[in-house]
């Protein structure tokens, strides 16, 4: 009988892992990272039975451990091309902030690329003398996925992070998903719902035209993987007149060339490449500088104004009431973008920053809220058990309990549990 360990990602997100046994073989889904001083890790496994690493997607809180199993073991990687690549391009970054203090060093990165096999949506690989392993398309990121693996005749499915609706940037993930016996589901919206997409991008837009409407520079900070590429397709679409530039910076640049060679993952790849055309790039403090005073459009990662080149440019802009500052996603309390929602000030080293430019959220979430989870879970056939993973304790909670209310079994495990299959 097979087993199933839930190695991470347990009433919290980060650090994403799951273990597949069936006797002297195994499966790793997913192997990320926390994101603190010093990173942390899921806790080690027996590297010798590892057949797979199978990856969802290229977020550092589903990757960043990748290879520290590369380097323990004989598994080969499955992913995604685009998964692939900006995974490796997030865990080289990761490398170059921590100074080197990783259970890992370059060589261990660069087993990405030599160990990874291509996994396309919809194809099938047998996987070692038990598996069977499916991706399907989960609408979060480009190059994102949701695994499906078969043993011991029954099949579990890995959510990772999904969106079931379509952004300007992702597809919706895959729907009418086939029967299932196990789903492990995210979880990380659950306690929300938003807007129509296309209200809060009518939103976006009206703060956009406003600010430059008056004279002012509009800084949004980003993350660089998605979420800066899908603004640039929102601010193509809606046709920002070209007077008004559009600057990007940081990591974001790195990622456009990469998924200039995917494009097979984007909802309208022209449309992608007409703005990726239009985007002047920023590479240096002279260009920044000229940026925050260029009455344009400024997209630079971090997203929640934590570190990267999005510091320089807070600086820079702050103080100027013609400016916007637009936060486009969550911002995770303790961070200076949750401090600037909730105080209109911003701590950097030890200085406190009292801001005077418009400050406006406009969430574009890239996961699902809890209509969404609720719809597509509800509709996969098999009457499947669920596992709620990836969300804060309280999500967690609220999602196993909603799927309780409509009939389905569903449990919250713990770091460490073990259930068989
Ligand atoms: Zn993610």
């Amino acid at each position: 009988m097979a087993h199933l360990t839930f190695l991470g990602s347990c009433r919290e997100i980060g650090r994403s892992g799951f273990l597949i046994e069936e006797q002297d073989e195994s499966i790793v889904v997913d192997y990320g990272t926390k994101l603190q001083n010093p990173p942390s890790f899921p806790p080690a496994i027996p590297y010798d039975d590892i057949q797979a690493l199978a990856l969802t997607h290229a977020h550092l809180d589903h990757s960043g451990g990748v290879p520290i199993i590369l380097k323990s073991s004989e598994a080969s990687l499955f992913c995604t091309p685009a998964t692939r690549d900006l995974s490796s391009l997030l865990l080289r970054d990761m490398y170059k902030i921590s100074n080197g203090r990783l259970p890992f060093n370059r060589d261990d990165m660069s087993l990405i690329k030599k160990k990874s096999v291509a996994a396309l949506y919809e194809e099938t690989f047998p996987i070692g003398r038990y598996f069977e392993m499916t991706f399907f398309n989960a609408g979060h990121i480009p190059g994102s996925a949701m695994i499906s693996i078969r043993v011991d005749g029954k099949r579990i499915l890995f959510t990772g992070d999904f969106n079931a609706y379509e952004s300007r940037l992702n597809p919706g993930a895959r729907e009418n998903l086939p029967r299932h016996d196990i789903v492990v589901t995210e979880s990380t919206y659950a306690r929300r719902r938003n807007p129509p997409r296309a209200t809060i991008e009518q939103d976006l837009i009206d703060t956009i035209i406003e600010t430059l409407e008056r004279g002012g520079t509009v800084l949004i900070p980003a993350f660089a993987v998605g979420r800066s590429q899908e603004i640039m397709c929102i601010l193509e679409s809606y046709k920002i007149p070209h007077k008004y530039p559009i600057f990007i910076d940081g990591l974001a640049r790195n990622v456009n060339d990469i998924l200039m060679k995917h494009p097979e993952y984007i909802s309208s790849p022209q449309a992608f490449a007409r703005a990726v055309k239009r985007i002047i790039v920023i590479s240096g403090n002279r260009e920044r500088r000229e940026a925050a005073n260029s009455g344009g459009i400024v997209i630079s990662p971090a997203g929640m104004l934590k570190g990267g080149a999005s510091h320089l440019y807070f600086k820079l802009m702050h103080d100027n009431p013609l400016n916007s500052i637009v936060l486009v996603s969550f911002q995770i309390p303790d961070t200076p973008g949750a401090e600037l929602l909730a105080t209109g000030e911003v701590t950097v080293g030890n200085r406190k920053y009292k801001v005077k430019a418009d400050v406006r959220m406009h969430h574009l979430s890239s996961h699902s809220d809890a209509d969404g989870l609720l719809n597509l879970l509800e509709n996969i056939p098999g009457d499947p058990e669920f596992y709620v993973v990836h969300g804060e304790s309280e999500s967690c909670d609220a999602l196993a309990e909603s799927l309780t209310e409509i009939g389905k079994t569903a449990h919250v495990p713990e770091v460490g549990d073990t259930v068989s299959i």
